[in-house]
């Protein structure tokens, strides 16, 4: 008998996906804290970009995804001279209610990466881009105008620091969440949906059963670096879960720090 191969549709991303604002909508940013548990996120990343920032003598820093503040407010409590952004202004209200309770008097703008400019915002020491933001861009030339937005941003000697997911293991069939770096809130599981060379699906379920999805590009490490490169930054470091050495088929995040070549 003959047996047919049948070739399942791989899911790609369509303008919904492309539309990071429309992900970040109400009813999932306000369990945004809930999903990332600000203190043991603290514990987890221990003093790792406070000391990057202070080995690098960055006093002023732009932290332009900054989602619902955490670093922006991080940094800001350790003395740096912070500036927050991000594009969706949901978060960018939930940020705010954060600084406000926290006491901290933090610039906080709602700017799409593609529209930031160096004449409305000064220029700055370091550029940070954590929690896995930046794969919500799904095309490379888009990518790379956006690393150069981040490079017209800094000081001359400026650095940038910016982190993933590792889609590296993750497509090779590893996904960890281990819940000890980023996504550290008891309750709520991480696990994955749709995943194919351009698109990955994390699936956010929380104890009471709601369920809130965001669909990024499985931006790989070596791609990462090779867009930094093209976009005139030199990458000066990386690390795996905080950790200089490490398993690039294991570790949850990697880090990247550049500074313009
Ligand atoms: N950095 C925060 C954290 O670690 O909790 C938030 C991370 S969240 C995964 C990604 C953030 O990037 C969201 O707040 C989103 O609005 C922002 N973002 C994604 N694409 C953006 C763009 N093109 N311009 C500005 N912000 C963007």
């Amino acid at each position: 008998m003959e047996t047919k191969s049948v070739r399942l549709p791989v899911a790609v991303a369509d303008g919904l996906d492309q539309d990071y604002a429309r992900q970040y909508h109400e009813d999932f940013v306000k369990r945004w804290d809930e999903l990332i548990d600000w203190n043991k996120r603290a514990q987890g990343e221990g003093a790792f970009f406070i000391e990057r920032l202070l080995r690098d003598g960055a006093c002023r820093v732009f932290d332009a995804s900054t989602g619902s503040g955490f670093h922006a407010a991080q940094l800001c409590a350790a003395g740096f001279d912070v500036v927050a952004c991000d594009g969706s202004p949901t978060m960018v209200r939930c940020a705010d209610a954060n600084f406000k309770r926290r006491g901290l008097n933090i610039p906080l703008h709602c700017y799409d990466w593609r529209e930031l400019d160096p004449r409305l915002l000064g220029t700055f020491d370091a550029v940070l881009c954590l929690g896995s933001s930046f794969c919500h861009l799904f095309d490379g030339g888009e990518r790379i105008d956006v690393l150069r937005q981040f490079r017209q941003l800094l000081k001359p000697g400026g650095t940038l620091l910016i982190d993933q997911r590792n889609f590296q293991a993750i497509l090779a069939g590893h996904f960890s969440s281990s819940g000890r770096y980023y996504y550290c809130g008891k309750g709520v599981s991480v696990s994955l949906g749709e995943l194919n060379p351009s698109l990955c699906e994390f699936v956010y379920t929380f104890a009471d059963g709601a369920c809130y999805r965001l669909r990024v590009f499985p931006i790989l490490p070596s791609q990462l670096r090779q867009e930094l490169a093209a976009a005139g930054f030199s990458v000066t470091g990386s690390w795996g879960d905080f950790a200089s050495v490490y398993d690039p088929l294991r570790a949850d995040f990697i880090i990247h720090q550049a500074t313009p070549a």
